[in-house]
């Protein structure tokens, strides 16, 4: 695979999705997958036998040996911001199957999970500020977070973006400063029991 798409792809595993989202915006229209160097090829190269999402990658690498070249040949030599875009459009599609920007069904699952655990970060801003936002667990956990840990923000906004009231708001960050303080006490007795 070509190092630019290798890079967003280590990037979004490292949990920095940006690069991989803006590249994937220079493939824009509805006509992107026209670029692409799997355009008129056939489509059954790109679905090999054997792969799936709960597929082992390197038993599907072993198992297919050569015949994966010719499509990750071609996943390698399409368009970065090409290969950006097919590979966003399987994670926002949740598409388990297929190749898609040069990555195995098996070698994306986790990439998928980690898409849709992901922390909407302009969400969690907006709810923080007071503006309700749409927002999933992973979103309302890192917001409760935030308000347990910063003294300056304002109950008030932040129980309005989380859409809660103000004295529930309150017991939700003593439970989470609570869960900290415990999980802290344990890793001290973990490592004092280790020495
Ligand atoms: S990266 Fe996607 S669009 Fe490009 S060749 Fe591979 S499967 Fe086709």
């Amino acid at each position: 695979m070509s190092t630019d798409i290798l890079s967003l792809i280590e990037a979004a595993r490292q949990g920095n999705w940006l690069p991989l989202v803006e590249a994937a915006k220079g493939a824009p229209g509805k006509h992107w997958a026209e670029s692409a160097r799997c355009a008129n090829q056939d489509v059954n190269l790109f679905v090999p036998s054997g792969d799936g999402p709960r597929a082992d990658p390197d038993s599907v690498k072993n198992k297919l040996g050569l015949s994966l070249n010719r499509p990750r040949n071609l996943c390698s030599s399409c368009p970065v911001a090409v290969a950006a875009r097919c590979l966003m459009e399987s994670l926002k599609d949740d598409d388990e199957f297929g190749i898609r920007g040069g990555l195995l069904a098996s070698e994306r699952s986790a990439l998928r999970r980690a898409w849709q655990e992901r922390v909407n970060d302009n969400a969690v801003e907006s709810a923080l500020r007071g503006c309700t936002a749409a927002l999933n667990k992973v979103d309302r956990d890192a917001v409760i977070a935030r308000f347990a840990t910063d003294p300056s923000l304002d109950a008030t906004a932040v129980a309005r973006g989380l859409g809660v009231r103000h004295e529930y708001l309150l017991k939700l960050a003593r439970r989470y400063r609570k869960s900290q303080a415990s999980q802290r006490t344990n890793h001290l007795r973990a490592v004092a029991d280790a020495v």
